[in-house]
């Protein structure tokens, strides 16, 4: 290691600290730096979390900053653990900072839209740390999902062309040079304004390790009393809250809102993605402090917990039970299909066993189920199908990012960790998916 780490500036991201020090050690190329830093480049480098650090980076970097502080201040970390299980969120932690291990096998990490595609950064932020540390950094709080303001500034965030993903090619950008000086645009809904201080404040907010009330529950309990659920606090109204909600968030123009599946999902326990909590628990009005550092008696907790593990086992009544849950089943099929439930975008086979894992739907259900099993069916391909249709996906996504570059087979099998050795089986099925052209360049790559 040649180089010197600088001092971490407040809210910067591990990321752009590396790209600093890449700059401020004169490096003369990004591989070099990347060297000295990571243990491997290839080994889940990352922009959001620490990826794998060698030996020597890693006691400089212990020797400086307590690790599990970094991670928490300094990383998404909040952002994607913040509501998952407690011994899961400890362990979580200590897999990050101790063994760097890969967050995607920590945590849910879901594709990303749109609007959070590319680094984040505020112009008058840019400018104000130009003027008081001598360089922009890239900031933590702009790249949480979803967030498209600075709430300090009341300013629009703008994104930078670097890519917030950290697969392909990894390179340390580091903000002072990709940021552009540039005029703000101002923000005025108010509404806007305050459902963003409140994503901000729960990601700036101590994380609690040792609350282990469910977020489900959490949120079970701030429903009560509202018109979505009845007085008996047996049945919820789930469908009006999600068009209720819908039509609130619309409004005011978020980039991402949550689907009637998402809620759904959420409500239930099954999953605890920070935006779509949030925005639930903003509109129903649970206040941060409620959300984070819930104070609820004891015996309300075991019989919601209770309450649902009973209910859990087996429906009451089959039809009605079918009949609920194949919007959301309709929902996670065309995920699959279509690959928006993978992190590359990757699409797969509708089988059984993703419905089961995905819809939160206990194995060996849909046996009673025929509404779902119909849409299953809708879904149906075989496995050389699929794989035709994952080759025409990998190659298109490919020419996509590379522009005029040409195609190699090594690419895909990156992606695809496909080999050539079935391609005859595959390759009839390729033109259901894909024009002449594209058709015969992958077969031209497959040597056909
Ligand atoms: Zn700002």
């Amino acid at each position: 290691m040649t180089g010197f780490m600088p001092v971490i500036y407040p809210d910067e991201l591990i990321y752009s600290w590396f790209c600093r020090y890449y700059v401020h050690s004169g490096y003369p190329n990004n591989r070099m730096a990347l060297e000295d830093i990571l243990y491997n480049r290839h080994n889940n480098p990352s922009k959001e979390f620490l990826g794998h650090l060698n030996p020597e980076m890693e006691q400089v970097i212990k020797s400086i900053y307590p690790i599990d502080e970094l991670i928490l201040e300094h990383t998404m970390f909040p952002q994607y653990a913040r509501f998952i299980e407690c011994p899961k969120k400890k362990d979580a932690l200590y897999r990050l900072g101790h063994d760097f291990c890969d967050a995607h096998l920590l945590f849910t990490i879901l594709p990303r839209g749109e609007g959070d595609k590319y680094l984040k950064y505020c112009p008058v932020c840019a400018s104000e740390d130009r003027e008081q540390y001598g360089e922009a950094y890239w900031h933590r709080k702009h790249q949480i999902r979803n967030m498209d303001l600075c709430i300090k500034h009341r300013c629009k965030l703008i994104n930078s062309k670097i890519t917030a993903t950290s697969s392909q090619t990894f390179t340390l950008n580091p903000a002072e040079t990709v940021i552009k000086e540039e005029e703000a645009v101002y923000i005025a809904n108010s509404l806007k304004l305050k459902f963003a201080s409140y994503m901000e404040q729960v990601i700036e907010a101590p994380m609690d390790l040792e609350n282990d009330i469910s977020i489900g529950t959490i949120l079970f309990y701030g429903m009560e009393g509202t018109k979505y659920m009845s007085s008996t606090g047996k049945t919820r109204n789930t469908q009006t809250l999600a068009d209720d909600m819908q039509r609130y968030y619309r409004e005011i123009s978020l980039n991402e809102v949550a689907s009637m599946y998402q809620i759904q999902r959420t409500l239930l326990g099954n999953r605890s993605d920070f935006s779509v909590v949030c925005q639930i628990a903003f509109y129903l009005g649970i206040s941060i402090d409620n959300l984070l550092h819930p104070s609820l008696p004891e015996e309300l907790i075991l019989k919601r917990e209770g309450n649902r593990g009973s209910k859990e086992e087996t429906p009451e009544d089959w039809n009605q039970y079918d009949e609920e849950m194949a919007p959301i089943l309709e929902k996670v099929a065309c995920d699959i299909y279509h690959g928006n439930i993978s992190d590359t975008g990757r699409p797969e086979r509708v089988s059984e066993r993703l419905i089961y894992k995905f819809a939160g739907i206990p194995n060996h259900r849909l046996g009673n189920m025929p509404k779902c099993r119909e849409i299953l069916s809708r879904y149906k391909e075989t496995y050389a199908q699929n794989w035709a249709r994952k080759l025409v996906w990998a190659y298109q996504k490919l020419k996509n990012e590379n522009r005029d570059k040409p195609v190699f087979w090594c690419n895909i099998r990156e992606l695809l960790g496909v080999k050539k050795k079935n391609a005859d089986v595959i390759t009839p099925f390729l033109e259901q998916y894909a024009d002449k052209s594209t058709a015969d360049a992958i077969k031209s790559l497959l040597n056909l």
